[in-house]
């Protein structure tokens, strides 16, 4: 399945080029265009999926062995000292290409680069309410 609109479907399927760290059957990785730091690649599936919502579970299995596979050659040939996984889901969550991707993003000690979100307080009132969601009917 193809969205013959969708930049990461013509990069994935070798249509569009790019900086391509790896390769399978299933998958392209590549770099980001607009990287948060150096190595910042994206996993991207061949198939068109737009979110985790979309993408079937055995896909995203193998997307997190791709993952999983390149993370220490990633960061070891980088001399990086973390990495982040980041998987973005919708605009509001600041998606902006919708064909399911994640994101490996190398860290370097005291790089300053900014990820991450202000901690605020669970309160009891929204506990309750999540774990009403997730209460057996
Ligand atoms: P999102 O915000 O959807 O989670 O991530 C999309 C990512 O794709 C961004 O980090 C952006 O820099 C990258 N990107 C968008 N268009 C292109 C492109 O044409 N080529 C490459 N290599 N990266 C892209
Ligand atoms: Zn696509």
């Amino acid at each position: 399945m193809k969205d013959c609109n969708c930049i990461f479907c013509k990069i994935a399927g070798g249509e569009i080029p790019a900086a391509t760290l790896y390769e399978d059957e299933g998958f392209r990785v590549i770099l980001d265009v607009n990287p948060a730091s150096k190595g910042h690649c994206l996993i991207l599936p061949k198939e068109h999926y737009a979110n985790l919502f979309e993408i079937p579970a055995e896909l995203l299995q193998r997307a997190a062995v791709v993952a999983k596979k390149l993370a220490p050659k990633l960061t070891g040939g980088l001399h990086a000292s973390g990495l982040n996984v980041v998987q973005n889901n919708g605009e509001s969550a600041g998606q902006t290409v919708p064909h399911f991707h994640i994101h490996l993003i190398p860290r370097y000690d005291g790089d300053n680069m900014k990820l991450g979100w202000i901690p605020g307080k669970l309160t009891e009132a929204d506990r309750d309410e999540i774990l009403g969601c997730f209460k057996a009917d």
